[in-house]
């Protein structure tokens, strides 16, 4: 299999191998890579898959898009990608709620939120990448970090051979834990350095050693090539897809539903990949019926699937599901291309760089209509949603799980559609311990208080992922100016 651009409208059309997609990260058009063809499971493939582990299954639904990997490969790096000590609590388990809601618990990885699931398993499908396509030089990943996904691609990256990983973070505009959680990583491949600054700095900062030539040549000399830990690569999409037919085995495994049933999927959205993950297992052959988008109060997705035009000028809100607070969705731009093709695809993606908005036409309108529902929840509905569902079930989800429990229950309401539903539980509720306490009615002192402050009122024990950075040493404490970033490069390759 391969990977072509979802911009490239040529009659023959250019295309990479997996490895080398990977390798990539963005098409040379500016388009992200796409499978050229999307595999099928059969129903007798997805029973086969039922009395599996959470490893065995990613192997296995993996191969079917990695073609340019082994099975042993593949077998290798989820094992070690998604073993006990990494995902204490297991893999992706599923926590059944009142009303055929089913939590799928994608937050007992080391950094406690859903995106260790893809950054655990991805540096180690770009360190083979980078064997599989002759490349001799170390990586050198670059971050840029508002908080959570430097810790998260720390954590994946560390120890990762061939490959080593530099992150920056404006000193103040992160939260204590969040610092610590940084300062005090582990692993011999791993630097942290905090700037005088805010987030913008810091990712103006990147970009401009990412442009750079000169200082590209120089790393050359050196063994190294810069590289990012990008979202929209297709190495951090692929292995999203997997949990949602291991969700649907384990549901069929415990007896909610029958082999074939069809069922509806909730996600807590922002940039558009987990959802899309959803979407292409139900391509594959996943009985899903509908998609439901959850947003925050920056429903700029939920008015897209409303009324076909996607318009970014509009405010923008700081919420208490911050992961969720964006305006612009990247992975948005695969679903168009699968359901438009790549000529619209890169008309609407032209249209939203120059006018910051497009419309789709009503054949793609009708086709987003027959598969998507998208809703939204404020911030407080989000609190209501996290006191009630603690109070009235025992169960106590975190911000962003909030607004997606919250779009699935308005879903069902508005509709006869009461089919079971995979909710997509993104984060620990410690990750957003303060929100969570507030929600509940305490008040906490601070992040870091309010971690032991939620034990007690709330009875749930503290991930040990999160408590543990509170006694690690301290490893990194340098801070730079803004301008000082290429020498902090600079020295930490020596
Ligand atoms: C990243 C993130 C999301 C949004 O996921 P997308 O794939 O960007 O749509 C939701 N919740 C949490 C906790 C996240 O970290």
């Amino acid at each position: 299999m391969n990977y072509i651009s979802t911009r490239d409208t040529n009659e023959a059309k250019k295309a990479v191998s997996a490895a080398a997609a990977i390798k990539q990260g963005l098409a040379d058009d500016g388009g992200l890579f796409m499978p050229d063809t999307i595999p099928t499971v059969t129903m007798e493939e997805l029973k086969a898959l039922i009395d599996l582990p959470y490893e065995e299954r990613a192997a296995k639904i993996l191969g079917l898009f990695l073609t340019d990997y082994t099975a042993e490969e593949l077998l290798a790096d989820c094992r070690a990608a998604y073993a006990e000590e990494r995902f204490p609590g297991g893999a992706a388990p599923i926590v059944s709620l009142e009303g055929g809601v089913h939590s799928l618990e994608l937050w007992h990885g080391p950094t406690c939120a859903f995106k260790d699931m893809a950054l655990q398993i991805m540096p180690r499908l770009l360190s083979r990448a980078l064997g599989k396509t002759g490349e001799e030089r170390t990586a050198q990943i670059l971050v840029a970090t508002s908080g959570d996904t430097g810790k998260a691609a720390l954590e994946g990256y560390r120890d990762v051979d061939q490959i080593k990983i530099l992150v920056f973070y404006p000193e103040d505009g992160v939260s204590r834990v969040q610092k610590l959680q940084m300062a005090t990583q582990e692993g011999g491949n791993v630097g942290v350095c905090a700037i005088h600054g805010n987030f913008d700095d810091a990712q103006t900062g990147v970009k401009k050693i990412f442009s750079d030539g000169e200082f590209a040549k120089e790393m050359n000399a050196q063994g190294y090539f810069f590289s990012s830990a990008n979202s929209i690569n297709w190495g951090r999409l692929a292995p999203q897809i997997v949990y949602y037919i291991s969700a649907y085995c384990d549901l069929v495994k415990a007896g909610r539903i029958a082999l074939g049933d069809v069922v509806n999927v909730c996600v807590p959205t922002g940039n558009f990949g987990n959802i899309f993950a959803a979407y292409i297992a139900a391509k594959m052959g996943l009985p899903v019926g509908r998609f439901i988008c959850a947003s925050n109060a920056n429903n700029i997705l939920t008015d897209f699937l409303k009324t076909g035009t996607y318009d970014r000028n509009r405010e923008f809100y700081k919420t208490m599901s911050p992961s969720m607070d964006i305006l612009i969705s990247s992975n948005l731009e695969r679903l168009l291309f699968t359901v438009a093709g790549p000529e619209k695809t890169a008309d609407y993606m032209k249209s939203l760089a120059t006018c910051g908005k497009y419309t789709v036409d009503a054949q793609v309108k009708a086709e987003l209509d027959r598969c998507f529902s998208g809703y939204y929840c404020s911030e407080e509905n989000t609190a209501k949603t996290i006191r009630e569902t603690f109070e009235k079930e025992g169960y106590l989800c975190d911000t962003h799980t909030a607004v997606g429990l919250y779009c699935a229950k308005a879903y069902m309401a508005d509709t006869d559609d009461h089919r079971p539903v995979i909710l997509a539980s993104t984060a620990n509720p410690y990750k957003f311990a303060a929100s969570v306490l507030t929600a509940l009615g305490g008040q906490p002192t601070d992040d870091v208080a309010a971690l032991a402050e939620l034990e007690e009122k709330s009875g749930v024990k503290a991930p040990v992922q999160l408590t543990r950075v509170l006694t690690l040493p301290v490893r990194f404490t340098e801070t730079v100016d803004a301008d000082e970033m290429p020498n902090a490069v600079r020295r930490f390759c020596k």
